[in-house]
């Protein structure tokens, strides 16, 4: 999830909207009792109510998104992009758009197509180290990263706090050094609702912690692996290319380097031996459900098909591809047909450059003024809590009656946020599109993102089923409202 919009390391700016008082100031506590009168709630036809209803009380008890994240995850596994299962993946999802009737388009996206390779660890040298032993590192490489040789390279390690440390460092210290960013996950804003926030913070090192050191001369960067459990896994993720290995440590592994470091000389060596990437040819799978009156507007449902490698990628993001389906596979079981085109899309390269979604805005570049709005769900399968979206306040207000639908489900708030909730509907935001993503339970996804652990297990059934309701009940409704959101 998340990685293009993550380099900001700008704070998500979200408004809580919960009731129909929407655009209005909430009066201070001591005129509570006196609000101002609320404007007429919008409404909905009646009709479109019981369908939306019928929806979700019908995605409450379908496996359909359950039995597409079995097969993503366990018969086909970890998709990288440009990898064999990434194909079948895509082959995978076209086919079953197929079955559920929808006109299905594979289109073309190039792409980088980077493997792992040998990767390990040790510190050689380090304070009060005992002769004739060494100590194990656990890391990984970062997705792109550059390679080391197959015999690695061995350098003095320094720690950085932040960019500013870094910084302060300057290339006197630096240059020649493995770099290890150590920049801890907030466990707690996570534990308290706010997961994105916590990664966005951390993730930054990640992303732009190689180049910043190669700037001063470094031999290697690591980071401290941004995730929200310590169970001595590492985590992958993206960085930004530098010439310069680049890898994630475990946090346990970051605090021993960082505890050694502050008494004396640590010397590592590494090898992060992948293949470097190659260009290589690979789709987005769109898919249509057209629109009885308008098929010329368009609402996106959406998750991204690509995983990293180290695991088999089931909350990130088979759960999202497969809760878009399901918005389809349920008009169709309820023969239900959207006044606008339900468009499900199956995004790929989220987790690398992002071209599959820089690709899709280019080549619909005609059309954007006809896409009503857009969702995502990359944020994992736990409990939906409702929606994360950047839209006006005048089309939050047009929601409510469909939140209302989701609200005994649980999945009933819309945070209005100032940037983009999903990666891959950047470029859409970027051009005025309503944008939303669907805002999970957030407290676990990061103890397992892009680790090995990312597997079918983590995924409770029943909290899959909520997402699929809260996909297809919004994504019905915004293509069978009266009138399309407003932008
Ligand atoms: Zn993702």
């Amino acid at each position: 999830m998340i990685h293009a919009r993550s380099v900001s390391g700008l704070l998500l700016l979200s408004t809580l909207i919960t009731g129909p008082v929407l655009a209005q100031k909430r009066p201070r506590a001591d005129s509570d009792y006196e609000r101002p009168q609320a404007p007429a709630p919008p409404s909905l036809p009646a009709t479109l109510l019981q369908e939306l209803v019928a929806i979700r009380d019908a995605a409450l008890t379908d496996d359909y998104a359950y039995r597409q994240v079995a097969h993503l995850t366990e018969n086909i596994g970890p998709r990288p992009v440009g990898s064999p299962q990434a194909q079948a993946a895509i082959d995978y999802v076209a086919g079953e758009m197929r079955k559920l009737g929808l006109d299905v388009r594979l289109e073309p996206v190039q792409a980088r197509h980077w493997i792992r390779g040998a990767e390990s660890a040790e510190l050689v040298e380090y304070p009060g180290q005992v002769a004739g032993s060494t100590q194990k590192i656990v890391l990984t490489a970062l997705g792109g990263n550059h390679p080391t040789s197959p015999e690695g390279i061995t350098a003095d390690v320094v720690v950085a706090n932040s960019f500013a440390d870094l910084g302060r460092l300057g290339r006197q210290n630096v240059a020649g050094k493995i770099v290890l960013f150590n920049v801890a996950f907030d466990k707690r804003k996570a534990d308290n609702g706010y997961a994105g926030e916590a990664y966005e913070e951390a993730v930054a090192y990640r992303a732009l912690g190689a180049r910043q050191a190669a700037e001063l001369g470094a031999a290697a960067s690591l980071v401290r692996s941004v995730g929200g459990a310590n169970y001595r896994l590492p985590h992958t993720g993206g960085s930004r290319a530098a010439d310069i290995p680049a890898g994630a440590v475990t946090s346990e592994d970051a605090d021993l380097i960082a505890d050694l470091a502050s008494q004396g000389k640590v010397r590592m060596h590494i090898i992060l031996a992948s293949q470097t990437a190659e260009e290589v040819s690979t789709f987005n799978v769109v898919g249509d459900l057209k629109g009885s009156e308008h098929p010329e507007q368009v609402v996106i449902v959406s998750g991204h098909l690509d995983s990293w490698d180290l695991g088999t990628g089931a909350i990130d993001d088979a759960a999202g591809v497969a809760v878009a389906l399901e918005a389809a596979e349920l008009m169709q079981q309820l023969h239900l047909r959207p006044k606008r085109t339900l468009r499900v899309i199956a995004w790929i390269d989220e987790e690398n450059l992002g071209r599959g979604h820089l690709e899709y805005a280019k080549v619909h570049a005609a059309e954007i003024g006809q896409h009503v709005a857009a969702i995502e769900s990359d944020l994992g399968a736990s409990h939906p809590l409702g929606f994360r979206a950047k839209i006006s306040p005048e089309a939050a207000a047009r929601l409510q009656p469909v939140l209302e639908v989701l609200r005994p489900s649980g999945a009933n708030l819309l945070l209005l946020s100032s940037d983009t909730p999903e990666a891959d509907l950047d470029p859409l935001a970027k051009q005025g599109v309503p944008v939303l993503g669907l805002l999970q339970d957030g407290r676990t996804y990061f103890n397992y993102h892009h680790t090995a652990a990312d597997t079918l297990d983590k995924i409770v059934p029943l909290e899959l089923r909520e997402n699929a309701a809260a996909m297809a009940v919004m994504g019905y409704a915004l293509a069978s409202m009266p009138d399309p959101l407003p932008r």
